[in-house]
């Protein structure tokens, strides 16, 4: 048995190589980016206007119009002291302009542009360069393409990225008692769930899983699932047939599979029965089956690494603290991750810890972290990880 900082280390110290491929820009949201990307040209690459309204030579209060630049325009119009020309928002202003006024304070009579105030120099203009200059590091390698970060490198001109790839994740589940939603059972029988949220989680996350396997609880049907799963994944999920029970058949099969392990069961609560293991570059995670302790063991250890595997420089979730709603003591006997709501800034530890029970996670949106034996009191701060 480990405790969870120990779990969490061994995950973190694992070394590891990442391959990369090129995305289409469409494609990359979510992928870390494998070089560094150095502006091909300043941006912007002309000074242009920041407004609808008039580009201005000279300071003055009246001006002569002499013409129009749109957005697009490539013409150069040669202005002198006292000239204005029409123009629109993202146009290249005129190279002798001094200043764009917005058209709300300007009025114009016959070919006279009248301003409701005096222009200041450089108003209203984005200078060439002036988020960017030639030959600057626009991002560093490593770093992970948001939706802002795919506007930026399509405003470079680029159509596809070099990014760290993502980990190929198989999914297997196990147990007799499973029957798939939408399928007829009988007496005994439960439906099966953790794949459910195990693949919605990775979703939420930007995976998605390549393979998804159900196997009985039989020693060779589990061997023979494994290694069929760790033929084409790079992490493998179990779920369930993990603890100490007579059909709990994965441990074994996992070993027989040449799958070393690095940990089997952490000081928690709840999914105590967690198993991490390697088999060359591979990974298994082997989750304990009750839904709240699959699900909980995803976003705290299986997330992080996840994470790592895709090239991301920060892993996990980050843990943010939230004052306490309400006096709470952990009687539980082991430090616990509990179901948990935080709504205005505040944490409510939810009803309905038990480690089957995921109605509660479900109404929750947050994971709280309790020591074994801590006490809280009304507004103490509470370690959280947001989950949704
Ligand atoms: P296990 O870890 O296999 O001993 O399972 C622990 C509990 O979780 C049992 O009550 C199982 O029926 C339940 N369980 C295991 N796997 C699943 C699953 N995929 N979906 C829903 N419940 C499960
Ligand atoms: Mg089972």
């Amino acid at each position: 048995m480990v405790t969870i900082q120990e779990a969490l280390r061994i995950i973190q110290d694992q070394k590891i190589s990442l391959k990369s491929e090129l995305k289409p820009l469409e494609e990359a949201l979510g992928f870390a980016l494998e070089t560094e990307t150095i502006a091909p040209f300043d941006v912007p690459e002309f000074d242009n206007s920041a407004m609808d309204g008039y580009a201005l030579c000279g300071l003055f209060q009246e001006y002569q119009l002499v013409g129009e630049v749109a957005a697009g325009d490539s013409k150069e119009i040669e202005l002198k002291d006292g000239e204005a020309v029409r123009i629109f928002t993202g146009a290249k202003v005129p190279e002798k302009a001094t200043a764009v006024m917005m058209q709300e304070k300007t009025s114009v009579k016959e070919s006279t542009l009248y301003l409701d105030e005096m222009p200041r120099v450089g108003q209203n203009i984005r200078k060439k360069g002036g988020q960017l200059t030639e030959g600057q590091t626009v991002f560093e390698k490593g770093h992970l393409l948001n939706p802002p970060s795919l506007s930026l490198m399509g405003s470079l001109g680029l159509e596809a990225l070099e990014v760290i790839s993502k980990p190929k994740i198989n999914i297997i589940t196990t147990g007799n008692e499973l029957v798939k939603p939408g399928q007829p059972k009988t007496v005994g029988q439960i439906y099966e769930s953790n794949s459910f949220a195990i693949s919605g989680a990775l979703q939420q996350f930007g995976f998605q899983y390549h393979q998804k396997t159900q196997i009985k609880d039989d020693f060779d049907a589990t061997k023979v699932g494994i290694k069929r799963a760790l033929e084409s994944c790079d992490v493998l999920i179990i779920s369930g047939g993990i603890s100490v029970g007579d059909y709990d058949f994965v441990k074994q099969s996992l070993e027989e599979n040449g799958v070393n392990e690095l940990f089997y069961k952490v000081f928690q609560k709840p999914g105590k029965p967690l198993y991490f293991g390697r088999k060359e570059n591979q990974f298994v995670f082997a989750l304990p089956g009750n839904p709240a302790s699959s699900l909980t063991c995803f976003y705290v250890y299986v997330l992080p690494l996840l994470h790592r595997l895709s090239g991301y420089e920060k892993n996990g979730l980050t843990t943010y603290q939230f004052p306490i709603k309400h006096p709470f003591k952990n009687t539980f006997g082991r430090p616990s991750f509990l179901k948990a709501a935080v709504i205005d800034g505040n944490v409510e530890i939810l009803d309905g810890q038990g480690s089957s029970m995921i109605r509660s996670m479900a109404k929750g949106n947050a994971l709280a972290f309790v020591d074994d034996g801590e006490t809280l009191n009304d507004g103490d701060m509470v370690r959280c990880k947001l989950i949704s």
